[in-house]
């Protein structure tokens, strides 16, 4: 599904990305750990392409395909789901507004019709319910005065609702609370199938508790310094990271 090579890449001319070969299969969770400042979100930017970051080197192919210069809504068409980690606040726009456009935008973009009204709104009727939000929830105004909780709780929602082949999940090292945690787990644990695939970018080991990984890679200044199976986690719990600078 998706496989990254030698990739390097820049934020302003400081290169970031230094070579990082990641191969990622259908089906498959990876989790990718690191101390702070390694390069994950910026892994994470790239993929979906954003535009702040300049690839100097390597590639990243998604089914077959080179993203190279493709904008970043044309790779979320393309199923790229990236979680955002500062969501954007829309006063006015509620949450099922926001996600039925995007629904229908992503749609259109692929040669399909809008869905139908009654469609979605029973699509958004069961992924409520499977992610256990309440109905509320859905018609508030788009992060306006959303808890960190609430504001996870969305982010799950857009990603169930929009169904994408491969999930990004970058859980910073910003204090993600335990129920915060559980949303996250939960509802990737709910959506994972064996025609989509996870990157869970995080610093927590706890999170992997909840979401058992098929892979663990450890990024260290811009590479990929070890990659494991779930027990790396573990040991990465034990032993931290120094050894294996
Ligand atoms: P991580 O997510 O692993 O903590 P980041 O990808 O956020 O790491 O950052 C990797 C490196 O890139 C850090 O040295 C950080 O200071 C630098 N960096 C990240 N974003 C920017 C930016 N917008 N401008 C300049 N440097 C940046
Ligand atoms: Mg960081
Ligand atoms: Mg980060």
């Amino acid at each position: 599904m998706l496989e990254i090579k030698n990739l390097h890449a820049n934020i302003d001319d400081k290169e970031i990305l230094k070579g990082i070969n990641l191969s990622v299969k259908a089906g498959e969770v990876h989790a990718i750990m690191g101390p702070n400042g390694s390069g994950k979100s910026t892994l994470s930017s790239v993929i979906a392409g954003k535009e702040d970051y300049e690839v100097t080197e390597g590639q990243v192919i998604l089914n077959g395909e080179d993203l190279d210069d493709m904008a970043p809504e044309d790779r979320a068409h393309k199923g790229i789901f990236l979680s955002f980690q500062y969501p954007i606040e829309i006063p006015g726009v509620s949450v099922t507004n926001f996600i039925k456009t995007a629904i229908n935008e992503t749609r259109k973009a692929n040669g399909l019709n809008e869905l139908p009204a009654k469609d979605m709104l029973q699509k958004i009727k069961k992924t409520a319910e499977l992610l256990e939000i309440d109905r509320k929830f859905l018609s508030r105004s788009l992060n306006e005065g959303f808890s960190g909780g609430e504001k996870k709780r969305n982010e799950i929602f857009q990603m169930a609702m929009l169904e994408p082949k491969l999930a990004i999940l970058d859980e910073t090292d910003s204090g993600l609370d335990i129920d915060a945690l559980k949303v996250v787990a939960n509802g990737v644990n709910k959506l994972k199938s064996k025609d989509n695939a996870v990157i869970l970018i995080t610093h927590y080991q706890r999170l992997l508790e909840y979401i058992v990984p098929d892979f663990v890679h450890v990024l260290h200044d811009g590479k990929i310094v070890k990659s494991g199976g779930k027990e790396l986690a573990l040991e990465l719990e034990e032993k931290g990271y120094d050894w294996l600078k």
